[in-house]
Parts: structure tokens; sequence; C-alpha cells
């Protein structure tokens, strides 16, 4: 099992994979194989989540064979990744609160909490998927979903430490995705319920080879639910405009494909890629991790020299601010463009620019793509309703194969809160 970490890697696999996400990907998609046989699922969120392609491209190739009725079950996975991102957009607490709460568990102590880690639990299937975790960065979804649901209701385990170790060891690791597919497990994302693992499902979904039996439990409760106010973003966006001013642009990892956006004449001074090894993290992510990273930066560099041809460092080692400050200074600039970061450990970090704790004395302006310009703001309620987006969506992509569009977004001004 190879995870693509370049673009080119990428687009190969999604020509590969595109022909069966029809039926064949709705029939087959649940099941769990081992790692040597995942031909069933496209193996690109590691690459969909720097962005390495764009969600766009990926419903695009498929909307190109097959029409939405037919590759629904397929776009809906995809449109599940945009949904998380949109979800925890209008709801940072939600963020803010997983936060304080790794740090104060990490303090306590749980029974089992060092079994699970070390997959010593004599859970036979949990201690392979702990391993396997280990050795590919990956779980299938399946797998992923059985894991969070042992580590909560049979480990007993808080769902914020599980969640914890995927942001340290899995290669796609995505703060939205991540926090909230454990919260669902857990029943916090529709109070009441919760996903219970059970041995029958999980020997028919591996095929028989595991059949966990009388193990698990398997008529838990679902863990306490406070609700969770939406804080309105009250963005606004218009088309990005160029200034003849001296700018840098900033690439992250969220955000890793200039090339597929219409930039107009924008031509940046300068450009610096922020190495995630960079940004605030309260953990260790693993060698795997890293090795991908290393990877996708190094084509990210290479890609993005050729497409603005201005001069591209890569930010390293060092400390976050110190970087971009002395980076400015000494390019003279007097603005500084990049994607605006999702709720996660990149804004968080990057928000200290702009709350006055270290004041960074050159302009910051924040873009969207036309992605995710349209999807922002839309998860107010649950999927069901977000995902009456798909349609006009599809019919977008449908029209043509043009670059997105690139939104300035105007002001991220005083949450309102419903
Ligand atoms: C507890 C738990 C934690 C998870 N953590 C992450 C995470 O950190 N990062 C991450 O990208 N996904 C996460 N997922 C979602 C999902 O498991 C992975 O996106 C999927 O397994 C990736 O494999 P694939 O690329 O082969 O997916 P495919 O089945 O080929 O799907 C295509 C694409 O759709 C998106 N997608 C598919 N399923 C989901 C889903 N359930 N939720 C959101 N997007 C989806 C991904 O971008 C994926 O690449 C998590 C799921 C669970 C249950």
């Amino acid at each position: 099992m190879t995870l693509p970490n370049t673009r080119k890697e990428a687009l190969e696999q999604l020509e590969c994979f595109a022909p069966q996400t029809a039926r064949q990907y709705a029939l087959e998609r649940n099941y769990d194989r081992g790692p040597s046989s995942r031909e069933n699922v496209s193996l690109l969120s590691a690459a969909i989540q720097r962005r390495l392609i764009s969600e766009k491209e990926v419903l695009q190739a498929v909307s190109h064979l097959h029409s939405l009725e037919a590759s629904e079950k397929f776009s809906q996975e995809v449109l599940w990744r945009s949904y998380w991102k949109s979800w925890l957009e209008l709801r940072s607490n939600i963020w803010h609160e997983y936060q304080q709460t790794i740090k104060a568990e990490k303090r306590r102590d749980f029974p089992r909490y060092a079994e699970a880690l070390s997959g010593k639990t004599g859970i036979e299937c949990f201690d392979y998927w702990r391993k396997e975790l280990q050795e590919t960065g990956y779980l299938h979804n399946h797998a992923r979903m059985w894991f969070a649901s042992i580590w909560i209701f049979t480990l007993a385990l808080p769902w914020e430490l599980g969640a914890h170790l995927f942001e340290e060891e899995l290669c796609d690791f995505d703060s939205a995705s991540n926090t909230l597919s454990w919260r669902w497990v857990a029943g916090l994302h529709t109070p009441g319920k919760h996903y219970i693992a059970t041995a029958k499902n999980i020997y028919t979904f591996t095929e028989g080879r595991f059949f966990p039996d009388g193990i698990l439990n398997e008529n838990p409760s679902p863990v306490s639910h406070s609700p969770a106010s939406i804080q309105l973003a009250n963005e606004r966006f218009v088309p990005f405009r160029p200034t003849p001013a001296k700018t840098g642009f900033i690439l992250h990892s969220e955000d890793f494909s200039v090339e597929t956006l219409d930039w107009g004449n924008f031509r940046p001074s300068t450009v610096a890629i922020l190495d995630p090894k960079l940004i605030l993290f309260p953990g260790e992510r693993s060698n795997r991790v890293h090795q991908y990273n290393q990877m996708a930066l190094k084509d990210t560099l290479a890609r993005t020299s050729v497409f603005f041809s201005s001069p591209v460092e890569l930010f390293s080692e060092g400390i976050l601010f110190d970087r971009v400050q002395e980076w400015a200074q000494r390019h003279q600039l007097k603005e500084i463009v990049l994607m605006k970061p999702w709720q996660g450990y990149l804004k968080d970090h990057w928000e200290t620019f702009e709350t006055g704790g270290e004041s960074l004395s050159v302009k910051r302006r924040y873009l969207r793509r036309d992605y995710d310009k349209e999807l922002t703001g839309k998860a107010r309620s649950g999927f069901f309703s977000f995902k009456s987006e798909l349609k006009p969506l599809w019919l977008r992509l449908q029209a043509g194969n043009k670059k997105e569009t690139v939104w300035e977004v105007l002001a991220d001004s005083k949450p309102a809160h419903t």
C-alpha cells in the first residue's frame, strides 16, 4: 500500500481510481481486507488533505466518467470532508475545548491507556490496527470507526486521547475530519447516536480476518453531550486583486497546489513554503508523517518555483514568527498573502500574529479558493442538508475544466453567536 505523496503521483492515482468510483466503490468501499488489498478505496486522503490535488479536481475527474447518481457514494465521501471543515469552522469552541481536554487528560492515569498505545490490549483486531497505523500511517475508514469505538466503549478511554493518537500518526491527519469523526463515533455529533463496533460487523467487513466475539462492549451508552454554539464568521469575499506593492506569498500545508488556481497577473516577489514542523503541535508526529511531509514539500517547492518563477524558500527550522518577520524585512515586503487557514493547529499558531501577541509589521491578506468559498458557512446543521450543495457543484464541474478563482476574504469580523 502506497500513499501518493507528490502531485504527479496523486493525479496518476486519481486517473487509475476514477473509473471505479461508481457502483463498484459503493459496493466495495466498506471492506477492509488489510493493507495489501486497498484497491477498493482511492488512498488519496493524505494528498487531498495537503491539496497536492484539490477536491475539485477529484470530483471533476469523476464527473467526466460517471453521472452524479452513479458516483453519489464516492462524491458524498469527498463532500463529507468539506462538511467537516465547514462545520468546525463555524464552531471554533469545539476545537478549543478539545485542545484543553487533551492537555488535561494527558496528565491523568487511565487504566488501559498504555496497553492501547502499545497495541497490547489482547483484543486481536485492535492491536492489529494499532500496529498497522504505526507502520503505514493509514487505516481504512471502517477500521478507524471500529478502532475509535473500541477505544471509547470497550477500553473506556477518553475519545480525545484517541483522536490525539491519530493526529500524531495518520499521514492524512485533518483537524476537522479527525476531531469530528471521533466525536461522531462517541455520539457527540448526533446526540444519542453513537457508533458501536460489533464482532459480527467486523467479521463481515474484514472477510473473516477478525471475530472478536464476546470481547467488545456492544451495549454502551453514548458519551455525555453538551450542545455546540455556532459562531458565524461573517466572511465577505471579493475577487483577489494584486497590488503593485512588494508582496510575499506564503504557501502552507493546507493548500499545496498553486497551479490549480487562476492567479491572473499576480506574481509574488518571493514565496515561502512552511514546513508543518514549524507549526506548534502538542505532541510528537511520527516518522512516517515526517517522511510524507518531506516528499510533499520537495514536490511543492519544485512545482511552485516553476509556476511563479519567483524565488522560493522553504522554512523548516526556527520559530515561525521570526522566520516570517526576517523574510518580510529582507525582501522589504509590504504585503503577505496566504490561503486562509482552517480551524486547526496552523490557524491557532498563525492567529498569534493577528491577536496582538506578536505584531507582524506587514499587511496580511487572506485568500480562499472557489470551492471553499462556496461551502464555507453552509454546515449550519446536518450533512443531509449540506449535501444539497452537491448537485449545483456537480453542474459547475461538468461545465468546464477552468482553474479555480481566487477570492480575498475581506472581513472576519466579530463572530455572531446563534
Ligand atoms: C475516527 C476517524 C478519524 C478520521 N480521521 C481522518 C483524518 O484525520 N483525515 C482524513 O482525511 N480523514 C479522516 N477520516 C475519514 C476517512 O476515514 C478517510 O478520509 C479515508 O479513510 C481516507 O481513505 P481514502 O482516501 O482511501 O478514502 P476514499 O474512500 O477513497 O474516499 C475519497 C476521499 O473522500 C474523503 N473521505 C472519505 N471518507 C471520508 C469520511 N468519512 N470523512 C471525511 N472525508 C472522507 C477523503 O478525502 C478521501 O480521500 C476519519 C474517519 C474516522 C472514522
